[in-house]
């Protein structure tokens, strides 16, 4: 991707459009750790070409990762894939490697990625950047909602992408409007994507742009969760017997150095509980989950007033704001964030080591997501999880049970070293 068009991809981040609803008010940095060492294949093995054998190690990715080392192979080799591994083990790495491994730049649209949300849109085109750092040839451009589509009109008149990545709405818009030509694309691929096959609505715009592209192409779905029941929804958008992954089946999801526990207690004692949590706690950053754009507003206000300084993130900011605010936190300018589910999957802060359910999540998947934004990559973590109903309860039961995870009720003491990286 050329700089110009980096700086307007950048620019032109946008806030995400989130359910608004209002509900009543309540209200040093972590090692990497690393999955090598259980199979023994090297990026070198993978015949990867110099540019990007350098890239990676630029970004020092010295080995390849679990997931990695199953799917990158295959990718590589233009399979058809459903991919589904733990959160934060390195998918995005697996299609980014393996598009610019396999593109040969012209005139025309190669590779679309899309994904439900667009922070998450803004992160993939960021890592197609640190891999293509020596392809300046290629072009990566990110589109989604939420700013004059007039601006991603222009991009496209004065270059066309070579990698596009976007959320299905925007993508659509483009596309139906003679802007952005599909119909030589080499590659689909659907990252998070049950969130993109999940809801009739948002499935349908992804088939219709799906419709845009060749029949002759490569297809590649991944995510942490994928149920039965979407698992036959993607079979439909890949060709007949696709190579199905499942590095881990479904009881094994939880990751190995995340502790997880739980804390009974009333909606009133939250806030409380909160501040006893973050006093006593070591970290490096913590997320903090709500339920509602309102409660993330109001504990983001209350944090900010009892000297924890935080960083609030919901759908509904301006543009500007929204990346500026991602971007402060990815960078270790605040330590706290306190968010709605819009950062619930897909996005990497790799120096979180604590995730807080200030909020039980409505469902298990979630809350597998939520958890999986700390103890990243090998990295140690612990989650902390408020249960203040019986839904909250439910919730926590069907995580036991469908994930064989035991998230144990708070200790007094917990040993720092047993959820912090030394
Ligand atoms: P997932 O998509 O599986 O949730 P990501 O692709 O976001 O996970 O990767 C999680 C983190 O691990 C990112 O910070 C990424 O840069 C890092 N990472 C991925 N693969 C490797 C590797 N082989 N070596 C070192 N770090 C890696």
């Amino acid at each position: 991707m050329s700089a110009e068009v980096a700086k307007v991809a950048e620019e032109e981040f946008v806030d995400y459009e989130e359910d608004q609803a209002v509900v009543a008010d309540a209200a040093g940095d972590a090692k990497k750790g690393s999955y090598a060492g259980v199979v023994s294949t090297g990026f070198r093995e993978m015949l990867l070409k110099a540019p990007l054998m350098n890239a990676l190690q630029d970004c020092s990715f010295e080995h390849p990762s679990e997931v990695q080392q199953e799917c990158l192979p295959q990718a590589l080799y233009g399979s058809d894939l459903i991919c589904q591994a733990k959160a934060g083990t390195g998918k995005t790495a697996v299609f980014v490697l393996a598009t610019l491994q396999l593109i040969e730049p012209d005139d025309k649209v190669d590779t679309l990625v899309m994904c439900h949300t667009r922070e998450l849109a803004y992160q993939i085109c960021r890592e197609y950047l640190r891999f293509a750092k020596y392809m300046p040839e290629i072009r990566v451009h990110v589109y989604f909602g939420g700013i004059p589509v007039q601006k991603h009109k222009d991009m496209l008149k004065s270059a066309t992408p070579h990698i596009v990545i976007g959320t299905p709405g925007r993508v659509l818009q483009l596309v139906t409007e003679k802007d952005l030509d599909l119909s030589s694309v080499k590659r689909v691929i659907f990252d998070e994507c049950d969130s993109l096959l999940k809801e009739v609505d948002m499935r349908s715009v992804v088939q219709q742009v799906f419709q845009q592209t060749p029949h002759n192409k490569q297809v590649m779905l991944f995510s942490a969760t994928i149920p039965k029941e979407i698992r036959a929804v993607a079979r439909l958008f890949t060709a007949p017997n696709p190579i199905e992954l499942y590095v881990d089946d479904e009881s094994k999801l939880t990751l190995h150095g995340l502790l997880q526990f739980y804390v009974e207690l009333s909606d009133e004692q939250k806030n409380r509980k909160l501040n006893e949590l973050l006093d006593s706690l070591e970290f490096n950053q913590v997320i903090i989950f709500v339920s509602s754009v309102s409660r993330c507003q109001a504990l983001n206000k209350f944090l900010n007033e009892f000297g924890f300084p935080s960083i609030a993130m919901y759908g509904g900011l301006a543009q500007e704001e929204r990346l500026k605010r991602y971007n402060d936190f990815k960078e270790y300018k605040a330590r706290f964030l306190v968010s709605t589910d819009i950062f619930g999957r897909g996005v990497d802060f790799e120096r979180v080591n604590i995730v807080i359910n200030y909020d039980m999540s409505k469902d298990a998947d979630t809350y597998l997501h939520r958890v999986g934004r700390s103890g990243r990559f090998g990295t140690k973590g612990l989650s902390v999880t408020l249960i203040s109903s019986d839904e909250d309860k439910e919730v926590l039961k069907q995580v036991q049970e469908r994930f064989s995870v035991d998230v144990k009720p708070m200790p007094e003491k917990i040993e720092i070293s047993t959820y912090m990286s030394a």
